[in-house]
């Protein structure tokens, strides 16, 4: 079963210091995207820049009120949620920040870093929580020694440690894991990931997972979805995204990952064209202003995600044509 789901979920923001009868305009943020993501599972998320995977993320979180469509978390409606509740759901997720240098307050001590959410959820004693801080410490490869040390004492990667450590303290079921590796030394993203992967493997969480680096997301997640100016282009199963891609912009994010092996042949993909405003965008396919293959009618009609093998969609009028040919 599904642990998180949205429906046909937008979210768009209203342009302010616009002139008093000029007509309103929206950024479009998030558009009309439904993705499902199975319990103990990892979705990855993948796009430029801007895209709205954050925007994404903090809807999924209930942090962002979508301005329609919906976000269900173990199958209640967290935007209908009366207050009781949807603090109750909201208690069982949890965020991993790309920065860790940011996101931890220098003044405070590792112990008090970890206790202070027990602290806000109450109903532990002071025993009770050193012993919880000291069994996380050791789940995250940081021990006791470290709990009256400060966040400056540590490097990126034993910063990231005890902001997961921070994260899993009230046992969530759900992380949302944002660019976990990217603010930190290449020579310890593996180490990080080993982590998260661990304590998947041990307490069942459920993962978004919000990235760049494509090769990793292949790797860890199960399903992924490919986003573009706040939609989603291209959705399924990770093998079959990554060794069968649909979509041109999907072809375009996987021709610009380092090629490893120095006898390839294989060049990058150049895009021409400008990328299209979110405040305005195209009546037709988002990526016809950039996308090698448009025609006429991607200029004027929408594309919808289509299935074109067991869970894999893709958003591209080229897939009806691969079809009908
Ligand atoms: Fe390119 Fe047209 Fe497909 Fe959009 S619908 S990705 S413009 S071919």
């Amino acid at each position: 079963m599904d642990l998180v789901r949205t429906e046909n979920l937008k979210v768009r923001f209203p342009l302010r210091g616009r002139a008093p009868f000029a007509p309103k305009k929206y950024v479009e943020a998030v558009n009309d995207v439904s993705i499902a993501i199975p319990r103990g599972q990892t979705y990855g998320l993948v796009g430029e820049s801007g895209c709205g995977k954050s925007t994404l993320a903090n809807a999924l979180l209930g942090l962002q009120k979508p301005t329609s469509g919906h976000v269900y978390f173990d199958g209640q409606c967290l935007d209908t949620a009366d207050r009781e509740t949807f603090r109750a759901l909201r208690r069982r997720m949890q965020m991993v920040f790309q920065d860790p240098f940011s996101a931890l307050n220098p003044r405070f001590t590792v112990e008090k870093i970890l206790q202070e959410p027990m602290k806000i959820r109450g109903g532990m004693t002071e025993s009770e929580m050193r012993e919880r801080v000291l069994d996380l410490l050791g789940m995250v490869g940081l021990s006791g020694e470290d709990l009256p040390r400060y966040p400056t004492d540590f490097s990126g990667g034993q910063r990231q440690r005890i902001c997961i450590a921070r994260a899993i303290a009230l046992r969530p079921d759900f992380l949302v894991c944002d660019e976990p590796v990217s603010a930190l030394d290449v020579s310890v993203h593996a180490q990080i990931l080993n982590l998260l992967m661990d304590l998947q493997e041990q307490s069942g969480m459920t993962y978004l997972f919000i990235s760049h680096n494509l090769a990793v997301v292949r790797d860890i997640c199960a399903d992924v979805g490919v986003m573009y100016l706040g939609m989603l282009m291209e959705t399924g199963p990770a093998d079959a995204v990554f060794s069968n891609p649909l979509h041109p912009y999907t072809r375009f994010l996987l021709s610009a990952v380092l090629d490893m092996n120095p006898e390839s042949s294989r060049q990058p993909m150049l895009l021409k064209g400008e990328i299209p405003s979110p405040i305005d965008l195209p009546q037709g396919c988002a990526f016809c202003t950039r996308c090698p293959c448009a025609t006429e009618q991607c200029r004027t009609v929408r594309p919808l995600l289509t299935e074109a093998e067991s869970g894999h969609f893709a958003a591209c009028h080229l897939l009806k044509k691969q079809e009908q040919g």
